[in-house]
């Protein structure tokens, strides 16, 4: 990205606060005229005493009127000054305040949007995407400051000294002006050998986010096995390189920096000799005042250039960082598609034809996939855990297409639904990553947020999770974050009854269930079936049993299908899991334990 580019990129962020940049800019500007100010005074103070020190009629009255004019042009210029540095600055921070406010909420808005292709990706992962959107947000509204706020009034501040400089003497103004060059010279080697370093700061960044992000999710992991040292030391590397990258930055930095001050000290020494010299060979307009003059105007020449450094740096960083907070806001691609139609009515009938499907970063989990999914029964999904039973439900819900085939609903094919409608009627519960940072009533109230306090009542006794929330100190206020596995479960369940969708998606919905509460679900679920296309992933025997039809699946095919005593009968896949699940449940001794109590 370029200077031009960026600019352009933010400038729409900016053109909203445009009156704001006015009277920053006009602030700006009164300030730096001032800041000439003092060396104009000085000039003519030290002209005015030296001539009166020099002259035979000295007199206390003059005098006293001279220190009086100094003192009331510099107090005064002073007072105004605070009040204007304060609106100045104060204008200036708002602006970058508000500008990073937009950038944060246009970013957020636009993630929201993407598919889930675009957060299965590598470089998406969650650590790395705050990091991005963050240091994004951050160095662009700093750059808006620098831009809008800042370069303006330092370039006419410095131009302004080097015109008083001119007009004070051709010679000292050239001798100003030959400076400036060589000092951008530095400043733009310095910045061209960074910019590879500064590119990989970036990438250490977002890497380092994303270890400390995946450390505390699983620290309870970590803490078990004793790996706190092991994970330490993987961190240690990053931070190595990252340490590396920052130390080599400062020196070339450094370096340069002593660089672009001898450069100015030059600069200083050239002026103060060629005036003494000019003051000594009598040249016209030339006074002992001169000097001191001619070296605060250069001062004034330097200083801004000196902080353009600063503005350059920032520049850069922007530079680097807008290029991934753009790429976020520019993925159009990545955006979920959706279609037209919103029929009156769902039927529910899913039919999946000869589908395949990989995710995006390879792999590849569904091949010529062909299903019957009918409404009024629960159809389950059988097969050892990797088989693609998920991955069928994320294409169901749109999260995903596939690659090849195609799938339907009511005869339409998925891809002319409207998503958001098609999702409205779907309900999922997932087996974690289901509950917000919330209240148990919020949570609940996610699937219908114009519901009751009654329905939501309703709703949590048809989960059988009324009388544990009942018990609770704080009720439907508490937090549902604080919950047991098994009471988050019921809570995504009590969700689902509130949303009252005719399609229902349960992945592993009694995976982290007790025995009785399993047995409840069971026949919720049992009684919501009328009507509705149900489909469950289960590893639990019963609730396989129970389905109206299954699907055996094994390496993302589908292996068998049909009315579960059927397909046990055919063998397979499907009584090999079966048979393995009554093994480990020791169903046989279970058997005899429950008819020896019967006899
Ligand atoms: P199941 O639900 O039967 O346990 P999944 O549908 O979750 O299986 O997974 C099928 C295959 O797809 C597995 O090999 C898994 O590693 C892979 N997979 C699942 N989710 C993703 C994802 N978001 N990105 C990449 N690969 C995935």
């Amino acid at each position: 990205m370029t200077l031009v580019k960026l600019f352009k990129r933010i400038w729409p962020f900016v053109h909203p606060y445009r009156w704001l940049v006015i009277i920053t800019l006009v602030l700006t500007l009164v300030t730096s005229f001032m800041a000439q100010v003092n060396a104009v005074v000085l000039d003519r103070t030290v002209d005015a005493i030296n001539a009166l020190v020099h002259s035979e009629s000295f007199e206390w009255s003059r005098a006293a009127r001279i220190l009086t004019i100094i003192s009331i042009v510099l107090l005064g210029k002073e007072v105004l000054s605070v009040v204007l540095s304060f609106a100045q600055k104060y204008y200036g921070d708002r602006l970058r305040i508000l500008v990073s406010k937009d950038l944060s909420q246009a970013v957020i808005e636009k993630v929201l949007t993407f598919k889930m292709a675009f957060f299965s990706a590598d470089d998406n992962e969650p650590g790395k995407l705050q990091t991005r959107i963050d240091r994004g947000v951050e160095s662009l509204s700093i750059t808006v400051k620098n831009f809008f706020i800042d370069l303006l009034p330092m370039f006419t501040s410095a131009v302004l000294a080097l015109v008083l400089m001119f007009s004070a003497n051709i010679y000292v103004g050239l001798v100003a002006l030959a400076i400036i060059p060589v000092y951008f010279f530095i400043v733009y080697r310095q910045a061209t050998k960074l910019k590879g370093w500064r590119r990989d700061m970036r990438r250490f960044r977002e890497s380092k986010s994303h270890g400390i992000m995946n450390i505390l999710e699983s620290i309870n992991v970590i803490k078990s096995f004793n790996r706190e040292k092991i994970e330490g030391r993987k961190q240690l590397d990053l931070q190595d390189k990252l340490t590396e990258n920052q130390l080599q930055t400062r020196r070339v930095s450094f370096t340069f920096d002593g660089l672009k001050t001898f450069v100015e000290q030059i600069g200083t020494v050239l002026i103060i000799i060629l005036t003494a010299y000019l003051v000594l060979i009598d040249y016209p307009g030339m006074t002992i005042g001169k000097i001191m003059y001619h070296v605060m105007l250069f001062g004034n020449v330097s200083a801004p250039i000196r902080q353009l450094q600063r503005i350059f740096d920032d520049i850069n960083d922007a530079i680097i960082y807008a290029e991934g907070f753009f790429d976020i806001l520019d993925s159009d691609d990545q955006q979920e598609r959706s279609g037209t139609y919103r029929p009156d009515h769902i039927e529910g009938r899913f039919v999946i034809s000869d589908v395949d499907f990989t995710y995006p970063n390879g792999n590849k989990a569904l091949t010529g996939i062909n299903m019957d999914i009918r409404p009024g029964r629960i159809t389950s999904f059988v097969g050892l855990s990797g088989a693609g039973k998920s991955t069928i439900i994320n294409l169901l819900d749109k999260f995903y297409e596939p690659q090849k085939g195609s799938i339907s609903l009511d005869g339409v094919d998925l891809l002319e639904w409207d998503t958001r409608f098609l999702r409205d009627n779907i309900g999922l519960v997932l087996q974690k990553n289901h509950i917000f940072d919330g209240t148990i009533e919020e949570n609940i109230l996610y699937g219908n947020p114009s519901a009751s306090h009654e329905d939501v009542v309703e709703a949590s006794r048809k989960a059988f999770v009324l009388e544990q929330i009942e018990s609770l100190p704080d009720k439907f206020q508490t937090k549902a974050l604080l919950l047991s596995g098994g009471q988050q479960q019921r809570i995504a369940i009590a969700r689902l009854f509130l949303k009252n969708p005719p399609i229902i998606f349960l992945d592993e919905p009694t995976a982290s269930l007790d025995a009785v509460a399993t047995e409840q679900i069971r026949n919720s679920i049992e009684a919501i079936k009328k009507n509705r296309t149900v489909i469950v992933i289960s590893h639990n025997i019963s609730q396989i049993i129970d389905s109206d039809y299954v699907y055996a699946l094994s390496n993302g095919k589908v292996e068998q299908g049909g009315v579960p005593d059927e397909v046990y009968r055919q063998g397979g896949v499907y009584k090999e899991i079966i048979d393995a699940s009554a093994r480990s449940l020791n169903i046989e001794k279970i058997a005899e334990t429950i008819a020896s109590d019967r006899k």
